[in-house]
């Protein structure tokens, strides 16, 4: 098998499930930390900063930093500021959001007449957000959406994701979305970026084969689908198939 140097991993359905812990998951990560392979933990979540990310996982019993963390905030951060040296963006979010793009004083807060509209997770959307987002649109803000779930597993319940609220509001402006977060390449490009590795290094792991498995093919890098998530087997038979499938992370050597 060939040997990898940089693990993306994906968290919820693969190092835990909501509040319960995933071993097989959480002995990956021991298994590349006692080889000292680099990881990355590449989360489509955008409700939190990379320290609470940190502590979440620490309470499943996986040490690590914040340098271990990457979140479409951080690559959004990162694609605004390719695009322009100062930029005013309307922002709807979580502390997760807002912290990382006005950590970067390069970008404010603007809600009269921004260049983005930047929409997250935001479990407090008013209509007044929507609707102050589809009139920046309509007047030619860019429109990023940090990722494209439509829906969030929250126990027996599917909540609506991220995706849900940005196809309203793409209804709403007849504008779509530019997405940042898996399955979009965009996420990983950003990431390998700043790192000192090649695609031909990586390779990306979750469990759901629609971003996680998606994103290895848009970008390029090999992929593994563990299936402690929200896929079985038989939802990829017939497709494109990632680089390995396992049923959970203990059968992938390294
Ligand atoms: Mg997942």
């Amino acid at each position: 098998m060939k040997q990898y140097q940089l693990f993306l991993i994906d968290l919820d359905g693969t190092i835990y499930r909501g509040k319960d812990t995933i071993e097989s998951g959480v002995n990956f990560v021991k298994r590349l930390q006692e080889k000292q392979l680099d990881y990355i933990f590449l989360t489509n979540n955008t409700t939190r900063t990379p320290q609470m990310v940190v502590d979440k996982l620490a309470g499943h019993g996986v040490k690590t930093d914040i340098q271990h963390i990457y979140t479409p905030c951080m690559a959004t951060s990162s694609y605004i500021l390719s695009e322009k040296k100062t930029a005013k963006v309307y922002i709807i979010g979580q502390i997760g959001l807002w912290n990382e793009l006005l950590s970067h004083p390069e970008i404010s807060f603007d809600d009269q007449n921004p260049d983005y509209v930047v929409v997250g997770m935001d479990t407090d959307l008013t209509y007044h957000k929507i609707r102050t987002a589809v009139r920046h649109i309509r007047n030619g803000a860019k429109f990023i959406g940090t990722n494209s779930d439509l829906n969030l597993p929250s126990g027996d319940e599917l909540l609506p994701g991220n995706g849900s609220v940005c196809k309203m509001i793409e209804v709403a402006s007849g504008q779509k979305p530019l997405f940042i977060g898996k399955p979009s390449n965009i996420i990983v490009d950003k990431l390998l970026e700043r790192s000192p590795y090649s695609k031909q290094d990586c390779l990306i792991v979750g469990d759901n084969y629609l971003t996680d498995i998606h994103a290895g093919f848009n970008s390029g890098v090999d992929s593994l689908l563990t299936l402690t998530g929200v896929n079985k087997r038989e939802d990829i038979s017939g497709k494109r198939q990632p680089s390995y499938v396992v049923d959970n992370l203990d059968e992938f050597e390294l």
